[in-house]
């Protein structure tokens, strides 16, 4: 049965890169019918906390990617958090110990940097030199005398470490570039390189698929695996390997967590829908097909092959992330649309948190005149906003006023109010004929010199929805009064 993990260290906000790895093993998991295992990296104290790990999870359910085993979950093989796990880790490491695969090195850092420094003068590898590797029992004590606190290095075979990459094919690492490196600090603390293959294999993770910054760590942990196999930790196996390629952004330059457009408050923020942001971060070094870039998850799951994730890096592309999230907009049902705008309408203070019968009738006859229009859901508050807000509290976008309320339109919003006051049905067909008829027919106005003053009196701004639809929407008690004030 296929075992794959996630393991986020929850220090907050998620980034592109890691919700793509979410991402891609939660399809892989879902395509073979296995299992995704949530564990939670954070035995790094200082940058963790409650909060963060339940940043985390609320992430990923508003992402949609569930998982099998892991907080909220449990699972057979927990505990799920690194933090409860330590004891394991110190058990691990008595066996390597006692077995030899792992030894105590008191080198200091002082030491290592003067050794270091001489090798590379000489043109050798720099890695840790093996100085510690077979300590007699007098130079331990010396040690200890010297008040010296050790770290525990794992040893690392004399041959060269070979795997065959899911993503990236055979890929061999020589000994000479592998040192044996520390698994645990001298204060105790484990670190990474221990913990999350000593997860791996008790966990019984069959796949690990992860991005390419951490391909260079692999070799360190398939020999960990290999000790791990041999003193009894977890069934044997090593996981397979996938490493999924770098996501580059402006500039060419590797995507930085630090980057704003890499953090996924920022899309949820923007009013992205989360089957829009996964479909943009599937195509991070995979596709459906050469023709094809919108697709739903059920259609990514059944697809899914890591076989087929391409080894080049990927380029990340703001405009297209928000075009194929402006697809999955337009797929929705457009009661659905209405229900996920209201909460960005509510936050702007236009509609309650629970908008009244009234307020949703006038929402769901808006829905249709905007779906095609709009790429995130906050443009709602934008393209939506003049229909619910409160009449003391409408204004003209400056710009917009400046720009198009300038010469006759004071006498084209004249004509437009005296055409609206007499019409006997307030409806978009009759809106629409009376309009024409002064404007056009009577002024002899050209469509956007007589529709764009309305336009920006009513809703404030250049760009609305269609004009007449929403004069009807708006009803015709709040445009007269709107096209009144413009005048003024
Ligand atoms: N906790 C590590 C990270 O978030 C996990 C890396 C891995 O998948 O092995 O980067």
């Amino acid at each position: 049965q296929v075992r794959v993990r996630f393991p986020p260290s929850p220090t907050g906000n998620m980034h592109v890169g890691n919700i793509r790895s979410a991402l891609f093993n939660w399809a892989f998991a879902r395509h073979f019918g296995g299992k995704l295992v949530l564990r939670i990296e954070d035995t790094d104290t200082a940058r963790n906390s409650p909060e963060a790990l339940q940043y985390t999870l609320d992430s990923l359910h508003w992402l949609g990617i569930d998982w099998d085993e892991g907080p909220e979950v449990g699972g057979e093989y927990g505990p799920y958090l690194q933090s409860e796990r330590l004891d394991i880790y110190r058990d691990v490491v008595e066996r390597l110990l006692a077995a030899g695969k792992a030894y105590y090195c008191y080198c200091s850092q002082e030491e290592l940097d003067q050794r270091r420094e001489a090798a590379r003068s000489a043109g050798q590898h720099s890695g840790y030199d093996g100085h510690c590797r077979a300590l007699t029992a007098e130079q331990v004590q010396a040690y200890v005398d010297e008040g010296r606190r050790p770290v525990v290095r794992l040893r690392m075979p004399d041959r060269p470490i070979r795997f065959n990459d899911l993503v990236r094919g055979e890929i061999t690492f020589l000994p000479e570039n592998l040192g044996d490196y520390v698994l645990v600090r001298a204060n105790g603390h484990p670190l990474y390189p221990l913990v999350n293959p000593v997860d791996d294999a008790l966990m019984e993770i069959t796949h690990v698929l992860r991005g390419e910054d951490l391909l260079s760590s692999t070799p360190r942990q398939i020999a960990l695996y290999e000790a791990l196999a041999e003193i009894g930790v977890g069934n044997g196996r090593t996981p397979l390997f996938g490493h999924l390629p770098f996501v580059m952004g402006e500039g060419n330059k590797k995507l930085s967590k630090r980057d704003p457009s890499s953090g996924l408050d920022e899309y949820m923020q923007r009013g992205f829908l989360p089957e829009g942001l996964l479909n943009y971060l599937a195509l991070l070094g995979w596709s459906i097909a050469d023709d094809r870039d919108v697709f739903t998850m059920d259609e990514m799951i059944k697809a899914f092959d890591i076989r087929k994730v391409n080894a080049n890096a990927a380029r990340f592309d703001p405009k297209k992330a928000e075009a194929i999230n402006a697809s999955h907009m337009r797929l929705l049902a457009p009661d659905e649309f209405a229900k996920r705008v209201i909460p960005y309408l509510a936050k702007a203070g236009l509609l309650p948190a629970e908008p009244s019968a009234e307020q949703l009738s006038v929402l769901q006859a808006a829905v249709p005149l905007v779906q095609e229009r709009m790429n995130t859901l906050s443009e709602s508050v934008e393209m939506l906003g003049f229909l619910f807000v409160d009449e003391s509290a409408f204004s003209i976008d400056p710009d917009s006023a400046a720009k198009v309320l300038t010469g006759d339109a004071a006498a084209v919003l004249e004509a437009t109010s005296k055409a609206l006051e007499g019409l006997s049905e307030w409806k978009t067909e009759a809106i629409e004929a009376a309009l024409r008829e002064s404007l056009i027919d009577g002024l002899g106005l050209k469509p956007k010199n007589a529709f764009g003053p309305v336009r920006v009196a009513i809703s404030g701004r250049r760009i609305s929805p269609p004009l007449f639809e929403s004069l009807e929407l708006l009803g015709r008690e709040r445009s007269l009064s709107r096209l009144e004030r413009a005048r003024a």
